[in-house]
C-alpha cells in the first residue's frame, strides 16, 4: 500500500487514506473553501458527538441537517461531496456523478467507461465516436453517462459500443443472436 495519495485537485502529497481516495488537501480548501452551487460559502461539520453532518450556508444561521444538508460543494470549481468521516469530523472529497444499477449515484473514483443513456451503448472513454459526439454538441453531453465499471454498464441494460470494444461488442451480438434464435 502506498502511504501517499494524491489531491485531486492541486496534486500535493497527502497522507494516503484508502477509504478517502480523492480527499482535497487542507491547502485547498484553506485557499479555496468550499461553495454551494451558487456560489455562496458552505461549512460543514458533524451534527454532535456522535457525527451526523450539518451545513451552513454563508449569511444564513441556520445548520441544515439531512435531506437539507447539500453536501455536493465546489472547490476551485471542482465537484466536490462532503460526508461524515468515519473517525469523526467532516471529509470532503471530488465527487463524480455514476450511473449504478439503482439510477445515479456518487463516486469518489472516476467511472471506467462512459456511456450514451438514450441508446444505452457503453464504452471506453477515450471511444473516438463519444468524444466526437461529445465535441458536436450539447445534445450528445445530456445523455452521456459514466459506469464505474463495465458490471454496473451490464447490469444497467447497456450493450457494448461496436467501435471501442469490438471483442465485448461481438459477444454482445453472438449471444443475441443465440438468444433470438
Ligand atoms: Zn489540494
Ligand atoms: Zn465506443
Amino acid at each position: 500500500m502506498p502511504q501517499e495519495q494524491q489531491c485531486p485537485i492541486c496534486g500535493r502529497a497527502v497522507s494516503a487514506q484508502a477509504r478517502y481516495p480523492s480527499y482535497v488537501c487542507r491547502n485547498c480548501l484553506e485557499e479555496a473553501p468550499p461553495v454551494n452551487r451558487d456560489g455562496k460559502r458552505i461549512s460543514y461539520t458533524n451534527v454532535d458527538a456522535s457525527g451526523g453532518i450539518q451545513s451552513q450556508i454563508e449569511g444564513s444561521a441556520d445548520w441544515l441537517q439531512g435531506p437539507d444538508c447539500e453536501p455536493i460543494c465546489y472547490v476551485k470549481g471542482r465537484r466536490c461531496r462532503a460526508e461524515e468521516a468515519r473517525s469523526g469530523g467532516v471529509v470532503i472529497q471530488v465527487s463524480y456523478k455514476l450511473l449504478g444499477k439503482d439510477g445515479p449515484c456518487e463516486s469518489p473514483t472516476r467511472g471506467k467507461l462512459g456511456g450514451n443513456g438514450q441508446a444505452r451503448i457503453y464504452g471506453r472513454l477515450d471511444c473516438w465516436s463519444a468524444v466526437n459526439a461529445v465535441k458536436a454538441g450539447v445534445t450528445y453531453q445530456k445523455h452521456r453517462v459514466f459506469f464505474k465499471d463495465e458490471e454496473t454498464a451490464v447490469a444497467s441494460g447497456y450493450r457494448p459500443c461496436g467501435h471501442c470494444m469490438r471483442a465485448e461488442y461481438k459477444a454482445w451480438k453472438a449471444a443475441k443472436a443465440v438468444a433470438g434464435s
